[in-house]
């Protein structure tokens, strides 16, 4: 049994065919790298995966516990458990803005009530340290870089032990030097083994930090493989096109 099983998801905006019947696996340890141009579909597919949008048909699968079978949700309690083992990073870092770094680290365990105050704040120093940034922790998010502003919102994400990361270009608001920040902490969280699906348009993160690489174009996977085999020996047309698109970017 893999950590997640996507099969045959299906999802369409009125007339829109957004993911046509998408299966993939994901492996505790994986650090998956999704590539592909603007508008195939890729944030869809990480939405759906945490219920941030509803699938018109197919199966998620975390951990042996299904949230969609065959297009029928799991019910609120289960959904929300299963929601619970994945936390998400995005594009434009949904910090919030009224609160201190800190205080967005600590906003979501507070909410739960499931730990003493005590130690949610003892989590959210350490894991601003992880991240460089324990020094910040009584700023605005409006008084930080990009960058820093995304390192904060990757701490947060791991403040309810997810066991899995899920990216949405994580880095494409950013200038190459903070870029290169970010990268660093996400690189450090894959050789701590932690579990990341990452939509990229970094081909070197993808080559370098995943072990396995899904190539999507027009609502479809066009192909998977090793970050060797996708970008070193690609098999399709589609690929190879994307491919030298990018790398002369
Ligand atoms: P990608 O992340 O690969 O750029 P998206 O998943 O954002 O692709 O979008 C896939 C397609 O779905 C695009 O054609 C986009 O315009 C469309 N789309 C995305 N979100 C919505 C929405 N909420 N309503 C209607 N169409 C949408
Ligand atoms: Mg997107």
């Amino acid at each position: 049994m893999s950590f997640i099983e996507v099969r045959n998801l299906q999802k369409s905006f009125g007339p829109l065919e957004v993911l046509k019947d998408i299966s993939f696996d994901v492996e505790k340890n994986d650090v998956l790298a999704i590539i592909g141009p603007s508008g195939s579909g890729k944030s869809t597919m990480l939405r759906s995966l945490i219920q941030l949008e509803q699938v018109g048909g197919g199966s998620i699968l975390v951990d042996g516990d299904y949230l969609v079978n065959n297009g029928v949700y799991a019910n609120p309690a289960d959904s929300k458990r299963i929601n619970g083992k994945m936390g998400m990073v995005f594009q434009q870092f949904n910090l919030f803005p009224h609160l201190t770094v800190k205080q967005n680290l600590e906003l979501a365990p507070k909410l739960v009530k499931k730990e003493k105050a005590k130690e949610y704040s003892e989590r959210a120093v350490e894991l601003l340290e992880k991240v460089g940034l324990a020094a910040k922790q009584d700023e605005l998010p409006s008084r930080l870089s990009g960058g820093q502003k995304q390192r904060v919102a990757i701490a947060r994400a791991l403040m309810m032990n997810p066991e899995i990361l899920l990216f949405d270009e994580p880095t494409s608001a950013l200038d190459p030097q903070l870029t290169k920040e970010v990268l660093h902490v996400m690189k450090n969280l894959a050789e701590e083994h932690m579990t990341m699906i990452v939509v990229t348009h970094e081909m070197e993160f993808a080559s370098n930090v995943a072990n396995r690489v899904i190539f999507m174009a027009d609502g479809m996977i066009v192909e998977s493989g090793s970050p060797d085999e996708v970008f070193n020996t690609p098999k399709q047309l589609r690929t190879k096109e994307f491919l030298n698109y990018e790398m002369n970017e």
